[in-house]
């Protein structure tokens, strides 16, 4: 397994792998390793003859005041997990290295970036659109896996790779939970014991509004409310969106008729904020 840390060694090493036809699948990731990015780690293996994965905690997306220095940082542990999964190369950049200057480019995605996520967190998707186009441009991939426990980020890369003409699939795969269904998370680690027995509510409003969908309804102020009910049940956190969109371009909708959906929730938990979602589609 290669361990490169600059982006002139990346390059070569991404030319090489084409000038040899190997398929190249790629993994961005932050870091602070779990099971949810080793399935993406898994899909890229099983595609691709060569699979990057990249560690970069991106200063760009991190809002002033958040928890970028104390972002969970553990890259000996993160090397051996990805070892251990047959990885080829990991590109494990510094600060100083992506961004020489501060960029003066901007990227913006407004229909997307909106809502959700893009409200409570402004400036972070253009941040990832930044650093998503740099690594891209970097790795040279066939293919990129990302999760959809970053639903809302999974849109702005597709229709970034799709605006920009990146030779390169995109590919979602689905969110790997707990066995009580909270999603895995990098802050997870943060949640102290009773936090985290209720964190598990955001996984069970979104299997609410699935078996109310299931049951016949369609009205989304009915399916939200009950959400919120279930939400209400915890002491501890604090909701933060609560949205049911159209999947592909996140409008606001009154009734869900057919077509797919997104359920997204975001609560906080002190300082400390959880996303999860759930596709549903209507037939
Ligand atoms: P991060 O390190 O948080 O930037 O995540 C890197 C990639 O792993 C992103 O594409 C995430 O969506 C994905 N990911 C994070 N958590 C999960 C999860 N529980 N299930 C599936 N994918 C995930």
């Amino acid at each position: 397994m290669k361990i490169i840390r600059s982006i002139n060694e990346m390059r070569a090493l991404s030319t090489e792998w084409r000038c040899a036809q190997a398929s190249v699948g790629f993994v961005p990731t932050m870091g602070a390793l779990h099971e949810g990015h080793l399935s993406l780690v898994r899909a890229s293996k099983e595609e691709n003859q060569q699979v990057v994965v990249s560690i970069f905690v991106n200063p760009l997306q991190f809002l002033p005041g958040e928890d970028f220095a104390g972002y969970p940082r553990n890259e000996e542990h993160d090397l051996q997990l990805l070892k251990k999964a047959g990885v080829d190369c990991i590109f494990l950049p510094t600060v100083e290295e992506i961004y020489p200057q501060e960029p003066l480019l901007k990227f913006s995605c407004p229909s997307l970036t909106n809502v959700l996520c893009g409200l409570s967190r402004p400036g972070h998707f253009e941040g990832v659109m930044m650093v998503v186009s740099k690594l891209l441009n970097i790795v040279q991939p066939q293919q990129v896996y990302f999760g959809q426990k970053d639903y809302q980020q999974c849109l702005v890369v597709k229709n970034l790779i799709t605006d920009l003409a990146f030779n390169i699939d995109f590919r979602m795969l689905p969110i790997v939970r707990e066995a009580h269904g909270l999603a895995l998370s990098s802050r997870n680690a943060y949640l102290s014991l009773s936090e985290k027995n209720e964190a598990v509510l955001l996984n069970v409003a979104l299997q609410k509004a699935q078996a109310m969908v299931d049951a016949g309804e369609n009205a989304v102020e009915k399916l939200l409310t009950a959400m919120r009910t279930v939400l209400q049940e915890g002491q501890l956190l604090k909701i933060d969106y609560l949205e049911i969109l159209t999947a592909d371009t996140l409008q606001k909708v009154e009734l869900l008729t057919k077509g797919r959906y997104v359920v997204a929730v975001a609560a906080y938990f002190g300082k400390m904020r959880l996303i999860d979602n759930l596709l549903i589609d209507v037939s």
